[in-house]
């Protein structure tokens, strides 16, 4: 016979690292609803609600505003893999890992990738991203909004226009930042986007909501190529060269989710359920209220941090909400303090990757844990471990420091 393992019955645990965090309640009773068929009218109709609530979230009303079936880097890959033809120039401003990732990314599609580096705690200016597209010409800007990895916020409010002006596309990954910092799809000229939920959108990771400009969706729509299995008489194929994804293939996909519901993958019934209720959640607290609050609670981790002889990392001017890095202090072993605020408090904070790797720790007030307690628990939890440790502070300064912050507003 074989072994008989327990139920799954994770630890509780308040994960205030960068993602993923506890989910809302309200997102898992949604994942545990019992499945419909692709094609009920019961599911179709949710996938369009689902269109309709993203549409909001994103701040547009681009028709092609729909879910990848896969974590935030599937939203990538499809707007990428669907977009560039080898040969094509994509211009990658990197200023953390995940502008790396779609560098990568880019590159594995067969584009011939340019890239400008900022050093990573910083972010770059409209000027330098202007001057890039200048001499590179790209076809497509691909662009982290909020790279969770150096915590810093990249401003996008400039670039739309710019790339209007040199007629390029314009993407970029706000997986990190939506739902805690502010973003606009349309008014800042965007034809791609891409996020995941396991960040502020307080879900768990496996769905990649996406929004597509027509600009972008009538580039790629010439390389539709229908499936030989599925097509009729009817289908005509573009006359662009095939996407080398089909899992990926944006034309095909747009198909599954518009009037024809041309069969694709099946839809993760369960992740759309999820993501749904991500979406509605947020609409219904409002946009910028949950903006405020991302900022409201992250100021106040800030401050609680800074008050326990801690000192932040990055240009504090362009730091996301919803994440803070902290130098690691000399003497402290990072990964041990990490390690006892898991084991005896079962709180995860973060750590860090490529030059930061050991120098700082990450933690997140994200979500369904951008709240009061949840910060207040984690700077108590945390001044117990440094003091034990031997990291001079004085007792009760982090909370205090944090609880002055809510009082004074
Ligand atoms: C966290 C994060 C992701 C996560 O990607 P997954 O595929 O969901 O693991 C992607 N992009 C950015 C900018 C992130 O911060």
């Amino acid at each position: 016979m074989s072994e008989l393992f327990d139920q799954i019955n994770p630890p509780p645990r308040l994960l205030m690292g960068p993602g993923p965090i506890n989910a809302d309640p309200r997102v898992l009773r949604a994942m545990s609803a019992q499945l419909l068929g692709q094609y009920d009218p019961a599911m179709t109709h949710y996938m369009n609600e689902t269109m309709a609530l993203y549409r909001q979230v994103f701040k547009t009303e681009n028709q092609w505003t729909l879910l990848l079936d896969g974590t935030s880097r599937a939203g990538i890959e499809a707007i990428l893999v669907s977009v560039i033809e080898p040969g094509d120039k994509v211009l990658v401003p990197i200023f953390g890992r995940f502008g790396q990732l779609l560098n990568e990314i880019a590159i594995r599609c067969g584009a011939e990738v340019h890239t400008i580096e900022t050093e990573w705690g910083a972010v770059f200016t409209p000027e330098q991203i202007e001057q890039a597209i200048i001499k590179v010409k790209p076809k497509v800007l691909a662009i982290v909004q909020g790279d969770t990895s150096t915590t810093m916020l990249q401003p996008l409010d400039e670039l739309g226009v710019i790339c209007r002006k040199y007629d390029v596309l314009f993407y970029s990954d706000a997986t990190a930042s939506i739902g805690g910092n502010p973003f606009e799809t349309a008014a800042w000229g965007l034809d791609a986007v891409s996020v995941g939920l396991q960040k502020c959108l307080g879900g768990p990771s496996g769905s990649a909501p996406i929004t597509l400009s027509e600009r972008y969706v009538t580039r790629v729509r010439t390389r539709r190529h229908i499936e030989a299995g599925i097509r009729d008489g009817q289908h005509t194929d573009g006359s662009g060269l095939m996407i080398r994804s089909n899992y990926f293939d944006l034309p095909m996909i747009l198909d599954y989710w518009g009037e024809a519901r041309l069969n694709h993958h099946t839809e993760a019934t369960s992740m759309l359920y999820c993501a749904r209720e991500c979406a509605r959640i947020l609409i219904q607290e409002g946009l910028d209220a949950s903006i405020a609050r991302h900022q409201l609670h992250g100021d106040a981790m800030a401050n609680g941090l800074a008050a326990m002889n801690l000192r932040l990392f990055g240009d504090q001017d362009h730091k996301m909400n919803n994440i803070v890095g902290v130098h690691i202090p000399d003497g402290v072993a990072g990964e041990a303090v990490r390690t006892a605020l898991l084991r005896d408090f079962g709180i995860e904070i973060g750590t860090s990757f490529g030059p930061l790797k050991g120098r700082i720790w990450r933690i997140g007030t994200m979500g369904y844990n951008a709240r009061k307690d949840a910060v207040l628990i984690t700077l108590a939890a945390l001044e117990s471990v440094l003091r034990r440790m031997g990291h001079p502070l004085s007792a009760g300064a982090g909370v205090d420091a944090a609880m002055a912050f809510y009082n004074g507003r």
